[in-house]
């Protein structure tokens, strides 16, 4: 009745009569068209929009760093593995992309790239996930999945994983549902055969299949403070949507996969096409999904980790390089250490080749450097702040002594 009353036969918003238009929709006391809603709700939209946007730390296309600046600003912490920055670089790129794109306009949806790298464990792979979080200002998680078990069985359930990213982004949803969760060592819960196992496998398959449903995207109950899931605890909501996953394993053997496919394909129609020799030393960098599936990630995995990248060993070079040339080198962080006290700290130059050649005598790669020079620096580190010494410069000669006298050369230390 009342409607009737007030039917106004135009527009309140626009002024349009209702022969102009599609549709007049009246309310109590005023219509409107259908264009006028159209507006309307375009409006909403980009108000919503917008708000999350604030919400989410400047997840805003104009402050998104282009794909050349996530690999500069790579090169500034990391040496070396250039190929992985460069499809990190992209892929994180293309992730934030596809979190700001609008499916509505054009029906077309930008589908979610996770990534996987393979290469020797210490060549950088935690090292650039982390760094790239630290640019994009994102919450970052970095979790082992060597802990992770079904459901049920004894070890920390998969929903874990999204237990430090709320932690990370200090329980705000709406941040760490748009955060990088680093997934280390996925080649530990490999399958033990290619083939799929008829009994259960607790630590492998199994944990696979449980991280299928993260990797897609989906809301997974979370229980906020990690643990087994309790019947009467409180759980927070997670839409793993727009969580990049980034997964890193060492793969020890798989070039051995590598080259059994590729001899395969020597043989094939392939092999008349492609001349180009074989670099035998350095298979990793022919990876491919076909060779995780030999080594016992299930398809459905590697299907939803489609950027496949690999990391180099270090060789000499790139370990002298990682002391003195990263933004936060080893040897720029014990300068730093030093200068709050007031004492200028220099090295020889020899001092560096003599902690390289220890890290790869006692094949402790990247992670070995650092525990080098705090078993040199150890001693100058108790007595300095308690003397009045300005200057400390440390020699070759010294660098040995230290090392000779503390237990670290006669027991290897673990990195
Ligand atoms: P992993 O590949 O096992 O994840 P990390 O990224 O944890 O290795 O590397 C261990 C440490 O070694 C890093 O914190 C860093 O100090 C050093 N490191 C390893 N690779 C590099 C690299 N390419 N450039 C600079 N530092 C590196």
């Amino acid at each position: 009745m009342a409607k009737k009353e007030n039917n106004l036969g135009f527009c309140s918003f626009c002024g349009r009569s209702d022969k102009e238009v599609n549709m007049l929709i009246s309310g109590l006391s005023a219509d409107i068209c259908d264009s006028c809603i159209e507006q309307a709700y375009q409006i909403i939209k980009d108000t919503v929009r917008s708000g999350k946007k604030a919400d989410n730390n400047s997840l805003d296309k104009s402050k998104l760093p282009d794909p050349e600046h996530i690999k500069k600003y790579l090169d500034e912490y990391i040496i070396g593995q250039d190929s992985a920055k460069r499809y990190l670089s992209v892929a994180v790129y293309n992730h934030y992309k596809r979190i700001m794109q609008d499916i509505d306009d054009d029906g077309i949806e930008i589908e979610k790239s996770n990534i996987i790298m393979v290469g020797p464990t210490g060549t950088g792979k935690t090292l650039m996930a982390r760094t790239i979080a630290k640019l994009l200002h994102v919450p970052f998680a970095i979790v082992d999945a060597t802990v992770l078990t079904e459901a049920g069985y004894v070890g920390e359930d998969i929903e874990s994983i999204l237990t430090r990213l709320l932690q990370a982004s200090d329980y705000n949803v709406a941040s760490a549902e748009r955060g990088i969760v680093f997934i280390d060592e996925i080649d530990k819960i490999a399958r033990k055969s290619d083939n799929p196992s008829i009994t259960r496998d607790v630590s492998g398959e199994g944990v696979q299949q449980g991280l299928l449903k993260l990797l897609e995207g989906s809301i997974v109950n979370v229980p906020p403070q990690g643990g087994r899931k309790h019947p009467d605890q409180k759980m927070i909501a997670v839409d793993t949507k727009n969580i990049l996953f980034i997964c890193g394993g060492a793969f020890d053997g798989i070039e051995r996969k590598i080259a059994q496919r590729m001899n395969t394909h020597v043989v094939g129609y392939a092999s008349a096409k492609n001349n180009t020799p074989i670099d035998r030393e350095n298979l990793l960098q022919y990876i491919s999904p076909q060779d995780l599936k030999s080594f016992g990630l299930i398809p459905e995995i590697i299907g939803r980790l489609p950027i496949l990248t690999h990391l180099e060993a270090l060789d000499r070079n790139a370990l002298r390089r990682i002391l003195t040339e990263p933004k936060n080198s080893i040897i720029k962080q014990y300068i730093k250490l030093f200068k709050m006290d007031g004492v200028d700290l220099t090295f020889d130059e020899d001092v560096y080749e003599f902690v390289v050649d220890k890290a790869i005598e006692y094949k402790l790669g990247a992670r070995g450097l650092r525990s080098i020079v705090e078993t040199i620096m150890m001693d100058a580190m108790f007595t300095i702040p308690s003397s009045k010494k300005t200057q400390l410069h440390i020699t070759h000669q010294y660098a040995a002594e230290q090392l000779d006298n503390s237990h670290f050369s006669k027991t290897k230390m673990p990195c």
